[in-house]
């Protein structure tokens, strides 16, 4: 079996990995880097060509020695995960893409006109042969979006898990805790090797459930002037959190009102999948008329609604931002209070919008509540257990810098494992065979 390391490797972001047996090989994921999409002003993904994209850090850079591509599997819907996908998939025509039910509908989504490849519902639970010799597993498991499984690849000779992106969340808001009995069972069955992410395994201790997050905003927002405009922003695609926004907004007797291109896109597909149920009072509105005409309603009557929206990071085409920028009717007034229920991405570009977006509402007079949010990854204690439960014969850290990568190597360590004899360390590009 040869682990090829696409992209991930050296960075948050644009996660891509391929999996040989023989001839026949599975790509794992198609990302983007977002932060390398803000850093050229003149960046429209849907126009560049892929090769510029590559270049420019944005896309994973494909090789032509891939072997023969079965399949491209997709481990959930975050653009890091799946955004390079309209770029990417057709250059193996071939290869259905296969992803569970959220998933496959943010997909169908980014093709839109341009999809060439099939496209594969599989459930967690599920196994499918995609190559005489090859077959994939999905396995539930928690993290910020529906429907997020980790995958297992099993061969003749033994199997490789992938585990990237997760959380081990108990107690979530929406969906079903991970499959803990799998995942021993995987353990004991044996593994040849696991490829693991590493974005908070810097951070001490486990990481919270969402039931915190939950009850953060609940706090918060139950407290909150009822005189009063309330806007909370958050992450479009998390479709728990936007839940527990939803069912405090009844307690408090506001209508909610949905605004933003994304949010639309993974609200609608959390509706249509039977995800969430809208509240009859609740509207979403992603157009640029229907968000005007929203918030012209809105700021006639601030107190009857809770706005959820995007622009957390400070985006300047968001519009939280739009809204400090005063581009709207829907004028920021003091005593209005605006909630994050997300952290900045530490990242110096998001940390300078954020501050101005920060700023530019703090001016206009609004009450700012800040970092209302737990994380959709797994700490450095939560690898602790999920390590003693698969006990894995060789271990690839991914999804982070070099630095990433060797804490969760020293992780391993003090379970026995040592670096370049079961842990080792790949650079995006290389390759190495199990
Ligand atoms: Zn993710």
């Amino acid at each position: 079996m040869e682990i090829i390391a696409v992209g991930g490797y050296e960075e948050v972001g644009r996660n891509m990995t391929v999996i040989r047996y023989g001839d026949d090989a599975i790509v794992i994921d198609m990302g983007i880097r977002l932060d390398r999409v803000l850093i050229h002003e003149d960046t429209d993904i849907s126009k560049l060509p892929p090769e510029e994209l590559a270049s420019r850090g944005i896309i994973p850079s494909i090789q032509d020695d891939f072997g023969e591509v079965k399949a491209i599997v997709l481990t959930h819907a975050h653009l890091d995960h799946l955004g390079a996908v309209s770029i990417l998939a057709e250059k193996f025509p071939m290869a259905p893409i296969i992803g569970t039910p959220y998933t496959i509908e943010v997909v169908k989504q980014e093709l839109r006109g341009r999809r060439k490849n099939p496209l594969y519902v599989l459930e967690a639970g599920e196994v499918l042969q995609v190559a005489p010799k090859l077959s994939i597993e999905f396995v539930r498991i928690t993290h910020s979006i529906p429907d997020t499984v980790f995958l297992v690849v099993h061969t003749p000779e033994g199997s490789l898990a992938y585990f990237n992106d997760f959380k081990l969340d108990d107690t979530p808001v929406i969906g079903e805790k991970p499959d803990y009995q799998r995942i021993r069972e995987l353990g004991k069955e044996g593994l040849k090797a696991l490829i693991i992410e590493t974005t908070r395994v810097a951070n001490d201790g486990r990481t919270p459930s969402e039931q915190v997050a939950r009850t953060l905003l609940e706090d918060t927002l139950l407290k909150s002037n009822p005189e009063r405009g309330l806007i909370v922003t958050t992450f479009s695609s998390h479709i728990a959190r936007i839940k527990s926004i939803l069912d405090i907004a009844e307690k408090l007797g506001r209508e909610p009102l949905l605004l933003g291109r994304s949010m639309e896109k993974y609200v609608s597909i959390a509706e249509r999948k039977g995800i969430i149920s809208l509240p009859k009072e609740a509207h979403v509105y992603g157009g640029r008329d229907a968000i005007k005409k929203a918030l012209k309603r809105a700021a006639k009557d601030k107190q009857r609604y809770i706005l959820i929206i995007t622009g957390h990071q400070g985006e300047h085409d968001a519009l939280l931002t739009k809204i400090a920028n005063q581009k709207f009717e829907f004028r920021i007034e003091p005593g209005d209070e605006v909630v994050f229920s997300a952290d900045v991405i530490p990242n110096p570009i998001n940390v300078a919008q954020r501050y101005a977006l920060e700023t530019k509402l703090k001016m206009q007079g609004a009450r700012l509540f800040k970092g209302l949010h737990v994380s959709g990854h797994a700490s450095r204690e939560d690898h602790y257990d999920l390590l003693k439960m698969l006990q894995p014969e060789k271990i690839i850290p991914t999804h982070g810098t070099l630095d990433m990568l060797a804490i969760y190597a020293e992780l391993a360590e003090t379970l026995g494992y040592a670096i370049n004899r079961e842990v080792f360390l790949l650079r995006n590009g290389q390759r190495m065979e199990v």
